[in-house]
């Protein structure tokens, strides 16, 4: 396989949830959508769960504005971008962590290097090697915390529904304790009809270490979070830390939500919020039109149907000496209008030099993506050279079409004949 570690953050972001082997339970492969923190903070928020104040910024000048306004004794800086690991993350400018407390109210000084609107990029352990950049910070009351803790909800596959897990030693090195103390990692499956039962709840806070009164506080806590996961149809909310103040009282300090995409038609709003500034731009335009897109390094594009096809199709050419520069899943249930949509995007890449389709028509019907290769070939005026394998349904009607057409289209027999072409098709430099 591809060796670019970029590529594969993003393979593994499509494919997997990040929370995956730090529960060892098995979540569904999917991407779901995901808010900022101060967006998933302000869903928890409405819904009574306990937060502490905050606003949030996209400049230095605003940022003090808002420090002002909260009238804290200590005030904390949050970079805002859709990866966690940010306290122990690192900025491109050199400055160490992306989460700051300051007491002395120099915001100024904090934020004229923590920059927002993009001008400096945050690497953590859950980003890219070059970073994400940072458009807007969150400015909140900072509170003393006595004990961190860590509890999520999401939706199990083995268990067919929701689980709650939760451990006493949250906070930013969670990863290193469930894989060295497993055993302080507790798990509660909920039975989806029945809802989180107050035994359940009260043994998840006792078992993170809520004593006395704030066990009470922190069950009620873990059931506000609950009626919330159901509400915004969640497949995960996850708190690291939640956490305990010397004043007694329990606070989600941080919030990640991820939402469930088969349940956009009723959660408009929420997902009206959806961020893709940090995305490609050429996934978030492939989305429109239900394709899936994934830029690599190369210069060969990859038109197919199914991710086990592209990532053969990627092997195929790395195994003939080519490199593919994306692939653009086409998924089942094709329109015309689709295929067009693709190429256009396929060739919005300046670095393609050469366009690999490799369709298998199963419930694809090899017609109709011939039709959309002709038209678009011709409205695109495509400048780069087009191998096609097509098989399946409908495949000889789809092979009259290209060859009928008039346009410089190479056939291919199977796909290591096709792999073979595309690379062939490059020009030599
Ligand atoms: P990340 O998980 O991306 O590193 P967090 O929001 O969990 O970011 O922040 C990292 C750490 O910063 C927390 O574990 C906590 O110790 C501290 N922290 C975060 N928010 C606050 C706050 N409001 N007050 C005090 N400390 C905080
Ligand atoms: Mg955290």
């Amino acid at each position: 396989m591809m060796e670019c570690p970029n590529c594969l953050f993003r393979l593994k972001s499509v494919l997997l949830s990040v929370t995956r082997g730090l529960h060892g339970l098995e979540v569904s492969p999917r991407r779901w959508l995901n808010l900022q923190e101060y967006q998933s903070k302000k869903l928890m928020q409405d819904n009574g769960v306990t937060v502490q104040r905050f606003f949030v910024a996209d400049s230095a000048s605003e940022a003090l504005e808002a420090a002002k306004r909260l009238k804290a004794k200590e005030i904390v800086l949050k970079a805002q971008i859709l990866a966690g690991g940010r306290g122990k993350g690192v900025f491109d400018s050199g400055l160490k962590g992306g989460v700051h407390l300051t007491k002395d109210f120099d915001v100024q000084v904090h934020l004229n290097k923590l920059e927002c609107r993009g001008k400096v990029s945050l690497t953590t352990k859950q980003t890219p090697k070059e970073g994400v950049k940072v458009k807007m910070v969150m400015v909140a009351e900072a509170l003393d915390i006595s004990r961190e803790t860590y509890f999520a909800i999401l939706m199990d596959r083995s268990c067919n529904g929701p689980v709650m897990v939760g451990s006493p030693q949250g906070g930013v090195d969670i990863e290193e304790v469930a894989s060295t103390t497993p055993e302080l990692i507790f798990k509660e499956v909920i039975d989806i009809f029945e809802g989180v039962r107050d035994d359940q709840a009260l043994r998840m806070a006792a078992n993170l270490g809520f004593k006395g009164p704030l066990e009470r506080q922190a069950a009620d806590q873990i059931k506000r979070l609950y009626d919330l996961f159901l509400k915004v149809d969640a497949t995960q909310v996850e708190v690291n830390p939640l956490g305990e103040t010397p004043e007694g009282q329990v606070v989600c300090f941080d919030a990640k939500i991820n939402f469930d995409d088969n349940a956009e038609f009723r959660q408009k709003a929420v997902f009206a919020m959806d961020d893709t500034a940090e995305s490609d731009p050429l996934e978030t335009e492939a989305a429109k039109y239900d394709l899936k897109y994934i830029g690599l390094d190369g210069n060969i594009a990859c038109f197919v149907n199914g991710a086990g096809l592209a990532m053969a199709t990627c092997d195929i050419i790395d195994l003939h000496g080519g490199k593919p520069a994306n692939f653009l899943d086409l998924g089942g249930g094709v329109k015309e209008n689709q295929v067009y949509a693709a190429f256009k995007l396929l060739t919005a890449d300046p670095k393609v030099e050469a366009i690999l389709v490799n369709i298998f028509g199963g419930i694809v019907n090899c017609a109709i993506i011939a039709n959309g290769i002709t038209k678009a070939c011709r409205e695109l005026e495509l400048k780069v050279p087009l191998v096609v394998r097509l098989e399946g349904t409908n495949v000889q009607e789809a092979k009259r079409i290209l060859s009928e057409s008039g346009l410089p289209i190479t056939s291919a027999t199977d796909l290591d004949d096709a792999a073979k072409k595309a690379v062939a098709a490059i020009p030599k430099k």
